[in-house]
């Protein structure tokens, strides 16, 4: 088989680094790809959001099956467009990558099917949403509307940060389009949740549970990132938990999808908070979400190829997902200033000195000259197992250490939270 991965970050680098463990993946390309996944796939030079460069490229290279990773190329219906060429692609079409391309529309989905979620309101005037602010309870939470790099949304703990948040989004247009319309709602409070599925539109899978680390310093503190670790599985994820979550969110959604004529194919990340008042579903991705991507695929059993196509022909119904038992950890290592700005170029030293068993999943990175050096804010994702959390840390952390580049910035409380 010749497959095709669109995207360049950690995620896709643990996507192909598990698909690449089936003989059948005989050739494996990436768009546009990095560094590292330069080791596993020959990397092509096409923008992950160009889909007709796209198209042509899969046409060019009979490419058998396409994984679209990232949220804006299947927000704008690249594997609609690459159906209508004739190629099996893995991930949802446009009209079902909606559930994260329209916090409103995801909004409005969990109302009309009694899904848990913080209450909100939404506006598409600014005059409205100004008044709105002046009465609504404080702490409130402000979400553009649209893609906006995991960063459109404010949590103001004042009316004066609520106001100001406002401003931010819908007249400066902090986040471009994404911000002309606003969803206000309620602030929760909770430990927070990952659960990554598989979907084909009839049977929905829940993976093992994943915690992220969205803040860029220790202890939840500083700006918020992409992403700065995860770990797999979240133990606050009781059974009974992950039992209410599936009956009252999981399962409903693939319904809800079904019944508005939006069927779902591909992965569904549902953030969940759980509060005292039970589970609360925050947002869906329509995606692997990274880095959660990286420890939950590191603790997963099954070969990943075989699930994919499952999901493609509708036959989810047929595969049982099973784990490495213990846990996962993964510690991203940045470029330091990120998530402001920061410089490239850094050479990466220490790779070769990792231990076998732990994962290096490249992010920001590009090979030159046979040297690896820094090419983004996300830069590794070192990714370890163990027996149990505080063991999987130990490793992650004992490798992180052996690894260098210039400015390079972790936290160091991956894994400690309980
Ligand atoms: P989202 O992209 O909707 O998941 O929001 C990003 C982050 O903002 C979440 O991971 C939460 O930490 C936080 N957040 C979102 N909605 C709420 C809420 N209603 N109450 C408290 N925190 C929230």
């Amino acid at each position: 088989m010749k497959i095709l991965v669109v995207g360049g970050g950690g995620r896709e680098h643990a996507l192909i680094w598990k698909i690449a463990q089936n003989p059948r993946a005989e050739k494996i390309y990436c768009a546009p790809g990095n560094g590292g996944i330069s080791q596993l796939a020959e990397c092509v030079d096409i923008a992950a959001t160009d889909i007709e460069a796209m198209v042509a490229f899969a046409k060019e290279k009979a490419i058998d099956f396409v994984v679209v990773a990232p949220d804006d190329p299947l927000a704008l219906g690249m594997v609609d467009a690459m159906e209508a060429a004739g190629i099996r692609a893995f991930g949802p079409n446009k009209a079902a990558a909606i559930i994260e391309a329209s916090k409103a529309y995801s909004k409005e989905l969990m109302k009309k099917y009694h899904i848990p979620t913080a209450e909100y309101e939404i506006f598409s005037d600014y005059n409205a949403a100004k008044e709105y602010v002046e009465t609504c309870k404080i702490p409130v939470v402000l979400k553009a509307d649209g893609l906006a790099l995991g960063k459109g949304v404010l949590i103001c703990k004042t009316r004066e940060e609520a106001r100001a948040g406002l401003k931010t989004i819908m007249e400066d247009k902090a986040f471009g389009s994404a911000g002309n319309t606003v969803v206000i709602e309620e602030f929760l409070e909770g430990p927070e949740v990952s659960v990554l599925t598989f979907c084909d539109g009839t049977t929905i899978l829940p993976m093992e549970s994943a915690q992220d680390h969205k803040r860029a310093l220790d202890n939840d503190e500083g700006t918020n990132t992409g992403g700065m670790g995860t770990f797999c599985p979240t133990p606050k994820y009781t059974a009974e938990m992950r039992r209410r979550v599936e009956e009252e969110i999981i399962v409903p959604t693939m319904h809800a999808l079904n019944k508005e004529g939006r069927k779902f194919k591909g992965v569904i990340f549902f953030g969940l908070m759980l509060t005292k008042d039970g589970p609360k579903l925050l947002e869906y991705n329509a995606r692997f979400g990274d880095p959660e991507a990286q420890s939950v695929l590191f603790r997963m059993k099954n070969d990943l190829l075989t699930i994919l196509e499952a999901v493609v022909d509708e036959r989810l119904n047929e595969i049982q997902l099973e784990w490495e038992p213990g846990a996962a950890v993964c510690v991203v290592m940045a470029s330091g200033g990120y998530p402001g700005s920061y410089e490239k170029g850094k050479e990466i030293t220490g790779l070769e000195q990792v231990d076998e068993d732990v994962m290096v999943f490249h992010a920001g990175t590009k090979l030159e000259d046979g040297k690896f050096r820094t090419a983004g804010g996300r830069v590794l994702g070192v990714t370890a197992r163990g027996r149990d959390m505080e063991e999987a840390r130990e490793k992650a952390y004992a490798n992180v250490k052996k690894i260098h580049f210039d400015g390079a910035h972790y936290r160091t409380d991956i894994g400690i939270k309980k």
